[in-house]
């Protein structure tokens, strides 16, 4: 079984990686650029993707502002709020816009005041997951010729419904929305000011062999409410919904990166919403195993059960996480001090699962309409009731974004991902709201950076390595991320995480069963494929770390790869492990020395 292996085999995350990490920048590993593919090792790929955009009772002790947030949502003024990218009823706002469609729209050229555009989706493209992200520009904020300048908000209306999206006003020129795509065709409308345009997205759902399943697990014993404060939904169905919702975020998150790094919107499969899974494992027991015990005991059961297949990777969240808040006391300053005092607390990926604890479940939103509210959330959180695992930021929001990334960069590491200096496959996963919202305020990340650096401060450096990271750390990256938009959303894959994944058998249709001949000749450091190398990483083989990687996505295959000798020169003496990913998304692993 796929989760029984052992655990050389397993990626071990502890969630926060961080300490072998800076201890391999020593190595200071330059990325080189792959040499050129000889004559006698390439052919045509016929298999690369085609360049079509597919792919690709609670109210009585309402106290907090997360309460405001929910009763703001049931309100009837929330478009006065001025929040971005909710829905709003039409009844609020009695300007409803007439819709105009550019498939049929000579007249709205001629309105062309504003010059509205969309620019990363273009009219009639299609998705094959539900929750799309929408940025648009804005050129000319006024003109002469418009009866109301006051109205600086830019309005989303999606198939002529009477829900309409509202942003904040236009900042630097742009704007963003998420929509929640019906599937089929969609109708969406923008219109600012006196213009309006209109875009057609084709929503299609698909059935995929190598799918990704959301669970919620119970163990034995327990009722299946996860911790929340009382004005809080926190049964089952509730973490089903919060489950479900959020990993079509991801799956949304996913797309739009591999779309910045040019590699069309490929993103994973959800099979079905989220699951119960009711697990054997007597809840009291649960809690009193570590992360890796868990991560073991609930994998091997899933596998056991008739849910259970190697084509399926599980995305799992145990209902019996307990915070211990009563434990709690003013010199717990530390992540890990208040994990002291949680039971059930995990955040692990690698093989078929990823698991998680669920004590900042509540963070997250249960319906769409709540998703940028929940990430906007700066009530403080109360730690001697609720876990902060919010990257020091302190705040319910700041929660959601944190767990809500370390959930994708485990998700990551099932689909073979190892870590990286910088980006997703590091620690950079904290501010992955700003992928969807664009109150990017600057505070948040100020404390956030001082408090990350104090992290790594506090972390088990040896003061040698310490001293080495801080001269690492003015070295400009080697690396570089090609972003299609000016989104600067810090939130990013490498380049040779997103080639992986996109050659990933999670993340394709149709993948053959046959796998191709791969191997790796140590003595000659060579690597060949039958069906073509895409991607190349060495490895560090404690934490996984990424020291080098070559990509290779031309239509020309490249059936043979000689690893320069001066890379093994640069290499740190160790143990290392060499990747190999190829065209039908078949994997070589395998450990070797320097
Ligand atoms: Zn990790
Ligand atoms: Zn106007």
């Amino acid at each position: 079984m796929m989760l029984s292996v052992s655990v050389a085999q397993r990626r071990l995350c502890c969630g926060r990686m961080r300490k072998a990490v800076y201890r391999h920048l020593c190595c200071e590993v330059q990325h080189r650029c792959a040499p050129a593919p000889s004559a006698h090792d390439e052919q045509e790929d016929t298999r690369r993707p085609s360049s079509r955009k597919i792919g690709t009772e609670r109210t009585a002790q309402m106290t907090s502002k997360s309460a405001r947030v929910l009763a703001a949502l049931r309100a009837p003024h929330f478009l006065a709020s001025g929040v971005f990218g909710s829905f709003v009823n039409r009844a609020s706002n009695p300007e409803c816009p007439r819709i105009l469609y550019l498939s049929a729209l000579p007249l709205a050229q001629a309105m062309n005041n504003h010059n509205i555009k969309v620019i990363n989706f273009s009219n009639q493209d299609a998705v094959t997951y539900p929750i799309v992200k929408l940025i648009g520009t804005i050129e000319y904020e006024s003109s002469v010729s418009c009866q109301n300048q006051s109205d600086k908000n830019v309005y989303l209306t999606l198939n002529n419904k009477s829900d309409i999206l509202i942003t904040t006003n236009v900042v630097d020129g742009y704007f963003k929305f998420i929509v929640e795509l019906q599937n089929g065709k969609n109708q969406i409308s923008v219109r600012y000011c006196c213009e309006t345009i209109g875009i057609t997205l084709e929503y299609f759902s698909i059935k995929t062999e190598h799918a990704v399943i959301p669970l919620y697990v119970i163990c034995e014993g327990h009722d299946g409410y996860f911790q929340a404060p009382p004005w809080e939904n926190n049964n089952i169905e509730s973490a089903c919904k919060r489950i479900t919702l959020c990993s079509k975020l991801l799956q949304c998150v996913t797309a739009e990166k591999l779309y910045e790094h040019n590699l069309g919107r490929k993103t994973f499969n959800l099979e079905t919403d989220c699951q119960v899974f009711r697990s054997e494992l007597d809840y009291l027991e649960a809690r009193n195993m570590n992360q890796v015990e868990l991560w073991e005991t609930i994998g091997r059961e899933i596998m056991k059960s008739d849910i259970g297949s190697e084509n399926k990777k599980y995305l799992a969240f145990l209902s019996c996480t307990v915070y211990w808040g009563e434990n709690y006391t003013e010199a717990m300053k530390t992540h890990e001090d208040l994990l002291q005092i949680t039971q059930g607390y995990v955040a692990l990926g690698g093989g078929g699962l990823a698991l998680f604890g669920t004590a900042c479940l509540y963070t997250w939103p249960e319906s769409f309409e709540e998703i940028v509210l929940r990430f906007e959330d700066t009530t403080i959180v109360d730690r001697t009731q609720f876990l902060d695992d919010s990257c020091y930021r302190g705040t319910v929001g700041a929660c959601f974004s944190t767990t809500l990334g370390s959930v994708l960069h485990e998700l990551c590491h099932t689909f073979d991902l190892g870590h990286t200096e910088d980006g997703i496959m590091a620690r950079g996963f904290d501010n992955i709201y700003k992928v969807f919202t664009r109150s990017h305020s600057g505070g948040q990340e100020n404390v956030s950076k001082s408090l990350r650096d104090k992290i790594e401060f506090k972390e088990e450096f040896e003061s040698d390595s310490l001293l080495e990271r801080l001269q690492t750390e003015n070295k400009k990256k080697e690396f570089t991320v090609i972003r299609k938009f000016e989104e600067i959303d810090d939130t990013f894959l490498t380049r040779s995480c997103a080639v992986l994944l996109c050659y990933h058998r999670w993340f394709n249709q149709t993948t053959p069963r046959q796998c191709s001949v791969l191997s790796f000749d140590n003595t000659n450091n060579l690597i060949k494929s039958t069906s073509g190398i895409r991607v190349v990483e060495i490895r560090s083989q404690d934490v996984e770390l990424v020291v080098q990687s070559w990509t290779f996505e031309g239509r020309v295959l490249k059936f043979s790869f000689q690893i320069p000798q001066d890379v093994f020169i640069s290499l740190c003496n160790g143990n290392y492990i060499i990747f190999v990913e190829d065209t039908i998304g078949c994997i070589l692993k395998e450990e070797f020395r320097v």
